[in-house]
C-alpha cells in the first residue's frame, strides 16, 4: 500500500495520464474543477505522472495525445457557449470516445454528450457521443444524491442541481441506481450513464474527493488503454471514505436539508 508520506515525485513506473480539462473557467459549478486536483493527486501519490492541459474557449483542442477528458457543469448560458465550441471538434471527440478514450462529464457537461438538450423552449443540438437526450422539466431537481454503481465498491455521494431530465437510449447503461435523490430524471431510478469509457453523471460536490473509487475507475481505464496495464496500487482512503460515509448516513437519516 502506498501511504501519503511515501508520495513520490514524478513517474517512477513511467506510466502517466494526460488529462484535458475542458473550459475550466466556464464549467466549474459546485467546485467541479476540484475533480482535476483529485485525479492529479491520486496519480502523484502512486508515483505516476499527471499532465493536465486546460482547454480554454479560444483553443482548438486535439485529443490525439489525451487519455482522459473532463467536462464540468455549467449554467445554461455557459453550456451554450461550450457546446458551440465543442461542435467544431465533435468528430475528433467522437473518435476519441469510440477508441476507448476516457471521458468524465458532470451535469451540464453530461447533458452535452447527448443528441440534444432543451433550454427553456429551445432545443439545442448536443455532441451525439452517447445515445441520450435531455429535456426540460419543473421543478429543478436540487439536493443531495447517492448512487449505487458497479464501477466502485462504495456508494457515490454528492449534490445535484439541474433543470434538465436526461433519458438514456436502449443500449446505454446508467452509471447506477439512485439510492437517495433524483438522478437522471427523478422517476426512472437511474443516475448518469456508462458508455465505453465515458462516465456521465449529475453528481457535483465535486464528484471525486468523496468518491475515490470513481477517480480510480477513470484512471485505471485511462492507463489500461494507453499501457495495457490499468493496475493501481491501493491508497489509504480512510478520510475520503469517512467523508463519503458521513454524507451517506446523513442522507439516510434525513438529517440534511435538501
Ligand atoms: N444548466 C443545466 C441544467 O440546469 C446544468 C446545470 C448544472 O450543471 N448543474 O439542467
Amino acid at each position: 500500500e502506498v501511504t501519503r508520506a511515501d508520495a513520490t515525485r514524478g513517474a517512477s513506473s513511467g506510466r502517466r495520464v494526460r488529462i484535458a480539462h475542458l473550459y475550466p473557467e466556464l464549467l466549474n459549478l459546485y467546485g467541479d474543477s476540484g475533480n482535476i486536483l483529485v485525479l492529479r493527486k491520486r496519480l502523484e501519490w502512486r508515483g505516476l505522472g499527471a499532465d493536465v492541459m486546460e482547454v480554454h474557449v479560444d483553443d482548438t483542442p486535439s485529443f490525439s495525445n489525451v487519455d482522459l477528458v473532463f467536462i464540468g457543469g455549467g449554467t445554461d448560458r455557459e453550456q451554450r457557449i461550450v457546446c458551440e465550441k465543442l461542435l467544431g471538434v465533435r468528430n475528433e471527440l467522437a473518435a476519441f470516445v469510440e477508441d476507448g478514450g476516457v471521458l468524465a462529464a458532470v451535469c451540464g457537461g453530461y447533458q452535452l454528450l447527448g443528441e440534444s438538450y432543451a433550454m427553456g423552449d429551445e432545443k439545442l443540438p448536443g455532441l451525439s457521443l452517447v445515445d441520450l437526450r435531455t429535456e426540460r422539466g419543473t421543478p429543478r431537481l436540487i439536493g443531495n444524491v447517492a448512487v449505487k454503481s458497479r464501477i466502485c465498491p462504495h456508494v457515490i455521494v454528492g449534490y445535484e442541481n439541474h433543470g434538465g431530465r436526461t433519458y438514456l437510449g436502449d443500449g446505454v447503461e446508467p452509471l447506477g441506481r439512485v439510492a437517495y435523490g433524483n438522478g437522471n430524471d427523478g422517476t426512472s431510478g437511474f443516475e448518469g450513464c456508462l458508455y465505453k469509457n465515458v462516465v456521465g453523471t449529475y453528481v457535483h460536490g465535486p464528484l471525486l474527493p468523496k468518491n475515490p473509487g470513481v477517480a480510480d475507475y477513470l484512471l485505471s481505464r485511462a492507463l489500461e488503454r494507453r499501457y495495457g496495464d490499468g493496475s493501481l496500487e491501493p491508497l489509504d482512503d480512510t478520510e475520503e471514505l469517512a467523508a463519503n460515509q458521513a454524507m451517506y448516513d446523513r442522507m439516510m437519516s434525513g438529517d440534511i436539508e435538501t
